[in-house]
């Protein structure tokens, strides 16, 4: 079925820059590093999965739409992966059981912590209440930030207030409520692929927030395109998070931590 170690399983998969960033990893640190992709009809996830383990594969990358299959598929789950509710990264252990995680929040966090000098304590605002949203709180709160979430959907940033009260701070921020003391706001939803703005009150942005936006494209996104035209202090895109999320995975997979930054610019060169 398939001759590497390391995959990515998703549907669709073609568009997936995971191989080419694994690939980067593997010549740099020069730990061998086999990585390709694999296409899942729906349905047939957790068959390929234990399939491709038990043809000699050590861990595999999920991305959509089978997160949530991964989740229930492992045996073990990593804090990330059960307060995310999801897993991005699959791991073989020793005794054939298999260990879950989720790096999509710890690709974020070091992504904004590149970008932007945040204080513990500052105020950040999640735009969204989907699986990236979800996956990024718990790494936010850890680092000890205060959460407001808000969503078109009110209801999802609702429950998802009440389910992660009991870990940390995380408010809700009504569509159309004004603030100014947000250091950080961060989108994570989808609107950007259609090019659409978040719903959010342009009082919220000042000179002194900076905006994050999880998507990414050639140029500018319409949230970050936005957010520019509102002077606000500093902005980045998803691409940091998508190649930090990579490096979580190969860290866990071999121990070894890769540097990120070269692979952010030869994506960022090959996007243009
Ligand atoms: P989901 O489908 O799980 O959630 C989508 C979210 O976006 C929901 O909260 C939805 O609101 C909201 N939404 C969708 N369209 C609009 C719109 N037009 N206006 C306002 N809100 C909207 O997606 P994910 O959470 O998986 O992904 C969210 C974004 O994060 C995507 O752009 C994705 O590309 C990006 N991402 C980036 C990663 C990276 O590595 N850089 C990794 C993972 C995701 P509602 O509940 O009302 O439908």
């Amino acid at each position: 079925m398939n001759n590497n170690e390391y995959i990515v399983i998703g549907n669709p998969i073609s568009h997936s820059k995971s191989p080419f960033i694994h690939q980067q990893f593997a010549k740099q640190t020069a730990i061998p590093h086999h990585y390709g992709s694999l296409l899942v009809e729906l349905g047939e996830f957790e068959n390929a999965v234990h399939q491709f383990f038990e043809q000699g594969g050590k861990g595999a990358n999920v991305t959509l739409p089978f997160k949530q299959e991964a989740f229930n598929l492992a045996d073990h789950l990593t804090e990330r992966a059960q307060c995310a509710g999801a897993v991005n990264t699959l791991k073989l252990l020793e005794n054939g059981e298999i260990l879950g995680d989720n790096t999509d929040g710890i690709g974020l966090v070091s992504d904004i912590h590149r970008h932007f000098s945040l204080k513990t304590n500052d105020k950040i605002l999640i735009l969204g209440a989907g699986g990236a949203a979800r996956g990024a709180i718990q790494p936010l709160m850890h680092c000890g930030y205060r959460l407001s979430i808000s969503n078109r959907t009110q209801s999802k940033a609702e429950a998802m207030v009440d389910e992660f009260k009991k870990i940390g701070s995380l408010s809700l921020h009504k569509e159309g409520d004004s603030c100014n003391d947000y250091g950080l706001i961060i989108n994570a939803t989808s609107s950007g692929v259609s090019g659409q703005l978040p719903p959010l009150n342009e009082n919220c942005l000042t000179s002194a927030t900076c905006c994050y936006d999880m998507f990414y494209k050639v140029g500018n996104t319409s949230f970050i395109e936005w957010a520019i035209s509102h002077n606000v202090k500093d902005t980045a895109d998803g691409l940091g998070m998508l190649v930090g999320q990579a490096a979580h995975a190969f860290f866990l997979w071999h121990d070894t931590m890769p540097d990120i930054e070269p692979v952010i610019a030869q994506l960022r060169n090959e996007m243009v």
